[in-house]
């Protein structure tokens, strides 16, 4: 159920280190290594699932929970207002070939601009 490659199966597997933020018997919540928001969280499933684009029937309490979680972590976090975001494939933007939701949020909405450009998209540039 696991690839032997991929970087997110050795943090669930703690192989490799990460910030865990939450962890139960199906996913793992841990921080990005190189975040995008003043708080940027990965939900990520201990099942190899590629993305989006695989998922099958039999995932779909899997993706409930990562959805649930990623409310709860959130909330935990005294999050008012925050993106959950799944890139899929590479012209989605997405990069390591494991299933993960982003959770971003954080912004202070005045002084900080970030929050209407977070993960824009990776080959769109809005001024074309
Ligand atoms: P994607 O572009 O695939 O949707 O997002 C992958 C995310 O994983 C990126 O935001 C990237 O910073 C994060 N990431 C990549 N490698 C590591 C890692 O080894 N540890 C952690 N914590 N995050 C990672
Ligand atoms: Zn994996």
């Amino acid at each position: 159920m696991s690839n032997v490659e991929c970087i997110f199966c050795k943090i669930t597997k703690k192989e490799v280190p990460a910030d865990i933020v939450f962890e139960d018997d199906t996913l793992m919540v841990f921080k990005d290594i190189h975040p995008s928001a003043p708080i940027h969280d990965l939900v990520v499933p201990k099942e190899h699932i590629q993305s989006i684009a695989s998922l099958e029937g039999n995932h779909r309490d899997i993706l409930a929970h990562m959805i649930y979680t990623a409310k709860e972590v959130a909330a935990k976090a005294g999050l008012k207002g925050y993106k959950l975001v799944f890139n899929v494939g590479r012209d989605g933007g997405q990069v390591i070939d494991h299933l993960h939701l982003h959770i971003l949020g954080g912004w202070h909405p005045v002084k900080d601009k970030t929050a209407i450009d977070a993960m824009p998209h990776p080959r769109h540039d809005p001024r074309t």
